[in-house]
């Protein structure tokens, strides 16, 4: 199973240990950052699911950082606020923050307020129209058009769901979609069968895309959220 990665933007160091500590034992995997200018390029590599974002930084502030990403990605961004600068979360939210907490924060309320973000955003994202468009991530093609997978070149044979399914995360590759999207968007606003049909579907996928389906590599299960198709 893998989880959500988060880039934790922070120069204090016991603030960096003690969130990668219990960001872990939450079940995140973090990276960081620990000024403004190394965020924006670990951003670029790392590409996290969500971005944890201290305001006061060396060499270039949160709101700066946050004001950059914005221009080129939706990813989830909790901006950490110090007490009594009211300004700096006003700001925040303005440049595009998600939401905010105010150091001191306690654990739990920062991984409640993680997961309420990454829930909304991705649904955002996945709401775009599928469009015609042929699909290439790695080594996998879907044709819409022409209803066709290959996978290093071999046809795939797919039944209709499994294909919209695929589809779907094909088409937001990179970004963790959510069950709900997917049961939305493959099934329809009105499914009422049992959610367990989603993961069915995804096993029959993993089946025959990932080299060994038992350890997932390409449908990533994000752990309390969705799946998510690595780019
Ligand atoms: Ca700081």
């Amino acid at each position: 199973m893998s989880d959500g990665l988060i880039l934790v933007v922070e120069d204090e160091s016991s603030f960096v240990e003690a969130l990668r500590v219990g960001l872990g034992r939450e079940g995140f995997r973090v990276e960081t950052a620990t000024d403004g200018v190394e965020a924006l390029a670990r951003f670029e590599e790392l590409q996290p699911d969500l971005v944890l974002l201290d305001v006061m930084l060396p060499r270039l502030s949160g709101i700066e950082v946050c004001r950059q990403i914005r221009k080129k990605s939706q990813v989830p961004i909790i901006m950490v606020t110090a007490k009594g600068a009211e300004i700096d979360t006003v700001v925040g939210l303005e440049v595009g923050a998600d939401d905010y907490v105010t150091k001191p924060y306690r654990l739990r309320e920062l991984v409640a307020r993680m997961h309420a973000v990454m829930r909304r955003t991705p649904d955002a994202a996945a709401a775009a129209e599928l469009d015609s468009a042929t699909i290439d991530v790695g080594t996998v093609r879907l044709d819409p058009d022409a209803h066709r997978v290959t996978h290093d070149g071999v046809e795939l044979t797919l039944p209709l769901k499994e294909f919209d399914l695929l589809h779907l995360l094909l088409a937001n590759a990179g970004r963790v979609v959510t069950r709900e999207t997917l049961i939305d968007r493959v099934w329809g606003h009105d499914y009422v069968g049992d959610t367990k049909t989603l993961d069915v579907h995804i096993k029959r996928l993993r089946s025959k895309l990932e080299a060994d389906p038992s350890n997932p590599t390409l449908i990533t299960t994000i752990r309390g959220l969705g799946y998510k198709y690595t780019r």
